[in-house]
């Protein structure tokens, strides 16, 4: 009774490949390029920067395969987040 349906049809647009979601408190940071990290299954590491998620981005990518992750975090996390740590940008 079971239908596989492996493709929405009639779908114009571009798909995320969205692998999973992750709290932003989840995520490691690397103080020397100011870039988030969270580990990939493929062995990699997903990544975004300060800058991108300034930009208002919230989707890392891993260099080495093709999957996503979207970021949680609150609107004020960026701003408190710069100053706690003393970045400046
Ligand atoms: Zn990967």
């Amino acid at each position: 009774m079971d239908q596989n349906v492996d493709a929405l049809t009639g779908a114009d647009i571009e798909i995320e490949n969205i692998y999973d979601e992750v709290e932003i408190d989840d995520m490691e940071f690397e103080t020397d390029d100011n870039t988030f990290y969270y580990p990939c299954p493929c062995g990699d590491k997903f990544r975004i920067s300060i800058a991108d998620l300034k930009q208002g981005k919230d989707i890392a990518t891993c260099p080495s395969c093709s999957l996503q992750i979207r970021i949680i975090l609150d609107e004020d996390f960026l701003e408190d987040f710069l100053e706690e740590n003393g970045i400046e940008l």
